[in-house]
């Protein structure tokens, strides 16, 4: 982990909300893993100041046959606007891999990765690395309109079987999404379940996990400042295995967390 100063390849918008960056960044395409982040100093925006704290991401691809790392983002604020307005050539200071990434079980016969909107860009890489330990995926990509499903490619080229459930098609409610679940596991089985993105999602699988019998995790999104964990802004309570609330770092100690110990917001 260490902090470095990556030149930008690619940084293209790929829908209405969504931009995609590429790093040229090659120990880093070789150390991260499939859950971590990397805090990004990200520039000023035109005609604004630059942010004071990083920002996290999470580690969309880490390629090392390429050499390349790259994000999946949502342009949300004041940081994200800087970041789109990187242009390759430039420079982009990054530090990292940072926190405790996904587990895979290689017992395990097949997963399913459950999220929305940008949480399913930290998703994809656990889909990556299932398919090539020999674990099927049965990825459902939640999003308000089918253009806006992200990682759509990218999960089907790595083998995962997709479905896509939307707002704008009536197909996104949480009943409607455990029932695809349930007809999931029962047609291909399911071992563990794994979520980012949403309360409501994270909800759902904690319910589902129960009543299947599943293991899993949540990748946890919470504003943070120094990202190492000394600064104690992103802790959360959680539920220990003894039943007792604990507080824990979500940038150290996370941000993946085992399911049932988060408590939803
Ligand atoms: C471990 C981790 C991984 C993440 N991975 C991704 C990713 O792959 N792609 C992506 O688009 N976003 C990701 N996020 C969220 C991303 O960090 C925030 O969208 C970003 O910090 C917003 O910064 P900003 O300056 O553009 O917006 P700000 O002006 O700071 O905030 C804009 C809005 O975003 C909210 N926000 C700010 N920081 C966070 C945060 N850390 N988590 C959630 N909401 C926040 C604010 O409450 C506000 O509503 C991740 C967050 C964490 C903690």
């Amino acid at each position: 982990m260490g902090d470095h100063c990556c030149p930008v390849v690619a940084n293209v918008p790929v829908s209405a909300r969504y931009w995609h960056m590429v790093l040229e960044a090659p120990p880093l395409a070789c150390a991260a893993r499939a859950g971590q982040f990397f805090h990004l100093k990200c520039p000023a925006p035109p005609g604004e100041p630059a942010p004071f704290f990083r920002r996290p991401m999470s580690v969309y691809q880490a390629r090392p046959d390429r050499g390349r790392v790259e994000f999946l983002y949502k342009v949300a604020g004041h940081g994200t606007r800087g970041m789109a307005a990187l242009r390759p050539g430039d420079s982009f200071d990054i530090l990292g891999p940072l926190g405790r990434g996904f587990t895979l079980d290689l017992a395990w016969r097949r997963i399913i990765v459950l999220a929305r909107g940008v949480g399913l860009a930290t998703l994809a890489p656990l889909a990556q690395d299932a398919a090539q330990l020999g674990v099927g995926v049965t990825a459902i990509l939640s999003a308000r309109s089918p253009e806006d499903v992200l990682c759509r490619e990218v999960m089907a080229e790595a083998g995962a079987r997709v479905l896509a459930v939307t707002d704008s098609e009536g197909t996104s409610d949480p009943d409607k999404v455990a029932a695809l679940i349930r007809a999931a596991v029962a047609r291909a089985g399911a071992e563990a379940i794994f979520t980012c993105g949403s309360n409501r999602l994270l909800q759902l699988s904690q319910a589902l996990a129960r009543e299947l019998g599943l293991a899993g995790e949540v990748a946890l999104e919470q504003q943070m400042a120094c990202g190492l964990g000394m600064c104690l802004c992103c802790v959360r309570a959680f539920r220990g295995a003894d039943g007792e609330i604990e507080h824990r770092r979500v940038c150290w100690e996370g941000p993946v967390f085992p399911l049932q110990e988060a408590l939803s917001w």
